[in-house]
């Protein structure tokens, strides 16, 4: 058994009803873009929003995200749809940047997970603050990568501590982007039961299409929640494209979710 010293996490006002969605854009592109796709998904009802302000890409030359920049377009999303916004920190400056603007939620992204040195970095930032953490599983399908960055970052003396099951690389084609592996989160909430799994439908499809069934498997398999990217237009996103949904699809999937008693 790992010991977490955890809490519910709360967001001020929000009942956090399962499943809980967090859903945006992979990347902040624009202002313009954060907002009417924040806007939109407001629209559906969807409570927490998810944008990247920080891409750690694999090649160079993509897409690396608009950084710093990016934070008051979420201070906006705040203002203007009353969601709460989170984003992903790789590093101390990402932790207090994000924190300066009022982010609500962090998560710490697949392949920083998978370096211990990076994480401790993010939970020494932390320490002393009462914010929300999430973080996705390794790249590497290595639960005990997994379980020691959740260790590092409670130790820091985040309560509010949920996991992100977003797949695992394989050098073998599948119809996956990320093979879900879910004997991996599986065993993590049979070693650690108080932790909130959130399911990334997003990283492990790599495509639209099989977001309602990676979905519903998850739900499932009694995971609390799900991250789901969304885009105004998801042809035209700077990062992953072909996995993005419209806020209006979204919400389709999300209702067409039914919530049976957890297999597991
Ligand atoms: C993301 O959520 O946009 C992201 C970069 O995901 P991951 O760290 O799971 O690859
Ligand atoms: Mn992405």
């Amino acid at each position: 058994m790992v010991n977490l010293d955890l809490e519910k996490i709360s967001l001020p006002g929000l009942d956090l009803e399962r499943p809980w969605v967090i859903a945006g854009p992979c990347s902040a592109e624009t202002e313009e873009q954060v907002l009417e796709t924040a806007k939109k998904l407001a629209a559906e009802g969807f409570k927490i929003f998810r944008a990247g302000i920080w891409k750690p890409r694999t090649r160079p030359g993509a897409f690396e995200g608009v950084g710093t920049l990016g934070l008051p377009w979420l201070q906006r999303v705040k203002k203007e749809t009353g969601m709460f916004v989170g984003t992903e920190v790789a590093n101390a400056n990402h932790v207090f940047e994000a924190i300066k603007h009022g982010i609500d939620i962090l998560w710490v992204g697949a392949r920083t997970t998978a370096n211990p040195f990076a994480v401790q970095e993010i939970a020494d930032a932390l320490k002393g603050t009462n914010i929300p953490v999430l973080v996705k599983n390794p790249v590497n399908p290595d639960l005990e990568l997994w379980i020691g960055a959740l260790e590092r970052i409670n130790q820091a003396g985040i309560k509010k501590l949920a996991a992100i099951h977003r797949g695992f690389s394989t050098y073998d084609k599948t119809k996956y982007r990320n093979h879900p592996q879910w004997q991996i989160p599986i065993e993590l909430k049979r070693r650690c039961p108080e932790i909130p799994i959130i399911c990334d439908p997003s990283h492990i499809s790599g495509k639209s299409e099989l977001i309602y069934e990676i979905s519903q498997e998850a739900m499932d398999l009694g995971f609390d929640g799900l991250l789901v990217e969304a885009h105004r237009c998801p042809e035209k996103a700077w990062s992953d494209a072909s996995q993005q949904v419209t806020p209006e699809n979204l919400k389709e999937i999300t209702d067409k979710i039914v919530l049976r008693e957890p297999k597991i």
